[in-house]
């Protein structure tokens, strides 16, 4: 087997997969006038291994049989390995213009099992965890992460009798020799409408209540009973666009109903085991939050730069306010770049795994969310009001129109009004511009409210040092000579949760 080219990729989504998009089942995802979009989005995963500029960094050799696969599937030991998965995601965003491939960086969801498994100590699961990851590297799979269960009344636990009925959080419904057969739905999932597998684990943690809902698994997303109902989504400029000699890059999310699913055993990593749940999300929360914040690095970038346009077409990139919003916004990117990379630097080991330090990654990624709106702002004020009011493409090109707009809405004298019209243009076709985008860069990976409460459980016990010096320092407590130098050797350079 081994790497995939970018038309096997393709391929291999011909396989039967049940799929709806507004309203119409697809026939083929890779062909479907929209899908086939998010197809080409995610197949720049495989071009990148077949670039030379690129290929070390996408692709790793093993070392035992000299076989080459997607660095994706390497396990990384320490921080160098993070750096890399790091420059890897970075590279494949700006090169798909601004967009992650998405094709494997749901691995996160896997190495969250893998962590759990080996944590655990559980043989079986082990074993089933090495075999599933020899399977992806040889055969070259694109995976999603289904994560996030429909989950009903948030208030009740999965399996309160209370709830409208029993399925609002993925559930084994019944087992047998062979394997376990899976029910309820999952949703906001990216990807799975077009890539390969997905990997299924529970969202929150569990009482003995709710045993049957401790699942994690790997599936074919064509696995007989997975109903797919996708997001519709812009995927080509319209007719007021200004035309863009680039292809359009974009995803889309699915509402994945698993309508009693057959899950072989060699594909169950997680069966009934109740008190591993939160730990198994967590796992992989630790993992995905540096993966976001990776990739909004290039988005921001993108950002940032739309904004330095605009503040230069309007003459305006010396005035002391612009210089201080630009100073901000480049506040900010790099903000992100140094927690996402440090996150990398002070790794930790978690069941054999390096893994991004789990206070850095949340910090970074609530760094990013929270202040995102600010800077969001920012821009548009760099804007002005014809971020929203610009005519269109059309008028433009309509010749009783086009020389008032040519006259009227230019900037500095060098700087054509076209120039300034298609900056405007990018800005509103931003994927993090407009309601709904604006609330995806809020909830994907987690609410805020996710990480602020990794952060405080991760960082707790830091509070008790910090709470001890304030104490000593104010002569609430005593502390011998010994014992205050044994307290500034426990506060450490890093706080004890980022250790
Ligand atoms: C663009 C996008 C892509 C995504 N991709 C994926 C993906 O690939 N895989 C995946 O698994 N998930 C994915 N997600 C899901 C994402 O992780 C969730 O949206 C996020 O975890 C919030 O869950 P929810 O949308 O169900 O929010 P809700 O649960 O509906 O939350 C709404 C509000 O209620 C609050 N709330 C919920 N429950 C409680 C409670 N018990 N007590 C108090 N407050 C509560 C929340 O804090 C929030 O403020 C994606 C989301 C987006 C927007």
């Amino acid at each position: 087997m081994g790497l995939k080219t970018p038309e096997e990729f393709k391929e291999s989504l011909r396989d039967g997969r049940v799929v709806y998009i507004e309203g119409e089942k697809v026939e083929d995802v890779t062909t479907h006038p929209k899908l086939k979009v998010a197809v080409e989005t995610a197949a720049t995963d495989y071009v990148m291994a077949e670039m030379p500029e690129f290929r070390d960094l996408a692709v790793v050799v093993d070392e035992k049989t000299g076989e080459e696969y997607s660095r994706y599937f390497y396990r990384p030991k320490n921080g160098e390995d993070l750096l890399k998965r790091h420059e890897l995601m970075l590279a494949a965003s700006r090169l798909n213009y601004t967009t992650t491939p998405f094709a494997r960086e749901m691995i996160d969801s896997f190495n969250g099992c893998a962590i759990t498994a080996y944590t655990m100590g559980n043989k079986d699961y082990i074993e089933r965890i090495e075999a599933y990851l020899e399977y992806l590297k040889k055969n070259d799979l694109s995976l999603a992460g289904a994560i996030t269960d429909v989950k009903g009344d948030r208030s009740l636990r999965a399996a309160d009798p209370k709830q409208k009925h029993p399925d609002y959080y993925v559930r084994v419904v019944d087992r047998n020799k062979d394997g376990i057969v899976v029910r309820g739905a999952k949703v906001h999932i990216t990807g799975s409408a077009y890539l390969n597998e997905m990997i299924v684990m529970p969202c929150r943690n569990m009482t003995e209540a709710d045993a049957d809902y401790a699942v994690a698994f790997a599936t074919p997303v064509n696995a007989k009973g997975i109903i797919q109902i996708t997001h519709p989504f812009d995927y080509h400029r319209g007719a007021s666009d200004f035309p863009v000699d680039l292809p359009v890059r974009s995803h889309t999310d699915a509402l994945v109903i698993f309508d009693d699913v057959f899950v072989p055993w060699e594909r169950v990593f997680l069966c009934g085991e109740w008190q591993h749940a939160a730990m198994s999300v967590y796992n992989f929360a630790y993992l995905h939050r540096h993966t976001a914040v990776t990739y909004h690095i290039a988005w921001v970038e993108l950002l940032v730069g739309l904004a330095a346009a605009m503040a230069d077409y309007l003459g305006v990139s010396r005035a002391a306010n612009i210089r201080e919003e630009m100073t901000e916004l480049i506040y900010y990117l790099n903000t992100m770049k140094s927690l996402a990379r440090a996150s990398c630097i002070d790794c930790v080991i978690q069941g054999g795994l390096a893994i991004p330090n789990p206070v850095t990654a949340n910090v970074a990624k609530y760094f990013y969310a929270n202040n995102y709106h600010s800077v969001v702002k920012i821009v548009e004020d760099i804007c002005g009001g014809l971020l929203t009011t610009a005519p269109s493409y059309q008028d433009w090109q309509n010749s009783e129109t086009k020389d008032f707009m040519d006259k009227y809405l230019g900037g500095r004298a060098d700087v054509s009004a076209e120039a300034r019209l298609r900056i405007l243009q990018t800005l509103r076709h931003y994927p993090c511009l407009g309601t709904e985008l604006d609330v995806n860069n809020i909830h994907a990976e987690g609410s805020l409210m996710a990480e602020r409460l990794t952060i405080y459980a991760e960082a707790r016990q830091d509070l008790t040092l910090y709470k001890k010096l304030a104490e000593v320092l104010s002569g609430v407590t005593k502390l011998s000579e010994e014992e205050y130098v044994k307290l500034v050797q426990e506060l450490g350079v890093l706080g004890k949760g980022a250790q």
